[in-house]
């Protein structure tokens, strides 16, 4: 079998791996300014796709361009998920660089799309094909792929743990090679429930105090997790952003989530906010969460929020996420202090940061590689995946840390 890794790989974003010349798993999009995609556009004969985030779905469109149709693969969640991300894209950056494909390359990809559900093996490029449940998202997918000679496991992102939205993964599906992720290879996660208390507590102190809190959230998975814990510790909560779309998306696919009547009680518990500005403003008064898009601060509708709840010491932001780089949400957790529309803005209501994350940390990544220490593994999707290989090495596994653009015959 042939691999070769055209993004993704000792970064995370854009991942895209291409097997046997013929069948690419994933095409994402780095979302940095300016976005990068993946270093080449091949011409595949059918595509896979792992799940609806931007760094595996986002570039999928411009497969669709010239007289290319390759067949893309994926469940559902994952079809309407990419629908939704290609639609923002166009509105953001639809006719740049940034958008590497035009609407009527977006319009293509319904009509070459197949879904498939959870262990339902198709053929693809003369593949098969099975996904397994990747507890990450709903509709996520461990993707396994049989060449008749040797079957790859491209884990995608995936959690062992169960969260509040989907129950982590249990599947460990027979491999000769396995393509890992490895975003939290050096984290710990605190315990989910320890963690979502002191959440629940700090917020609810804070709308005691008479002050309001802003949730900044990536709408895929996180609005919706956020979601669902205001719901069980009754804590009073908005929902704003491209979160409320998806939300609309999952509510139509209870079967791939955890727990669809928790679903449906965290959504009528919410309101929903369609409105303009001075909308926000109001509610940016109020003794309530505002769980709001973007999750690092990039844009959306947090931008509005944090500068009207900023100079009230009361008042608090509660990052959610990972915060990246060279990110507005990362400038005020390191320093109080963010840009907001070109200006930097000191925030005098307190910030706190909760790892609620949607990847296996790094016992989780360990338990779930245990029974592949046999097979050929390629540590991809992280910012250290060269020193996760070398630990992985040293405990006996065949692993390696491909760069962008390499070739790998297993
Ligand atoms: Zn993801």
């Amino acid at each position: 079998m042939k691999l070769r890794f055209l993004g993704g790989a000792d970064e995370v974003g854009r991942s895209a791996v291409l097997v046997n010349d013929s069948l690419l798993l994933d095409f994402g999009t780095l979302a940095s300014d300016p976005p990068r995609f993946p270093v080449e556009v091949p011409e595949p004969e059918a595509v896979v796709v792992s799940h609806g985030h931007l760094d595996h779905v986002g570039s999928i469109p411009a497969l669709l361009s010239g007289s290319a149709r390759p067949p893309v693969h994926w469940t559902p969640p994952t079809r309407e998920l990419a629908m939704l991300l290609g639609r923002d894209t166009l509105k953001l950056h639809g006719g740049t660089f940034g958008c590497p494909y035009t609407e009527a390359d977006l319009k293509r990809v319904p009509e070459m799309s197949e879904t498939h559900g959870y262990r339902e093996p198709f053929l693809a490029a003369g593949h098969e094909v099975t996904l397994f449940d990747a507890g990450h998202i709903p509709g996520s997918a461990h993707v396994l792929v049989d060449d008749g000679d040797t079957r790859l496991l491209y884990t995608g992102d995936f959690h062992t743990d169960d969260q509040r939205l989907v129950s982590g993964t249990s599947e460990r599906p027979d491999a000769d090679v396995v393509v890992c992720e490895s975003t939290y290879s050096d984290v710990e996660h605190e315990s989910r429930s320890v963690m979502e208390e002191r959440f629940a507590e700090s917020v609810k102190t804070t709308l005691w105090e008479g002050g309001a809190v802003v949730v900044p959230a990536f709408a895929i998975g996180r609005t919706q997790e956020m979601m669902l814990i205001c719901e069980a510790y009754d804590i009073p909560c908005y929902v704003d952003g491209m979160g409320t779309q998806v939300t609309e998306t999952f509510r139509r696919y209870p079967g791939f989530l955890r727990d669809g009547d928790a679903f449906r009680r965290a959504k009528s518990h919410a309101r929903f906010v369609t409105g303009r500005d001075g909308q926000r403003k109001r509610i940016a008064d109020q003794r309530a969460a505002i769980i709001t898009t973007s999750g690092m601060l990039s844009g959306g509708p947090a931008m509005t929020y944090v500068p009207e709840i900023r100079s009230n010491p009361v008042n608090k932001v509660t990052m959610t996420g990972y915060q990246v780089e060279g990110t507005p949400g990362r400038e005020l957790v390191e320093t109080g202090s963010a840009p907001f529309d070109g200006r930097i803005l000191p925030v005098s209501a307190s910030v706190e940061q909760y790892d609620l994350s949607a990847h296996a940390d790094r016992d989780g990544l360990r338990a779930f590689l245990e029974p592949y220490d046999s097979d050929d593994v390629f540590v991809v999707h992280g910012d250290r995946c060269g020193a996760f290989a070398e630990e992985l090495r040293e405990d006996g596994f065949d692993a390696t840390a491909p760069t962008v653009g390499a070739t790998h015959n297993v």
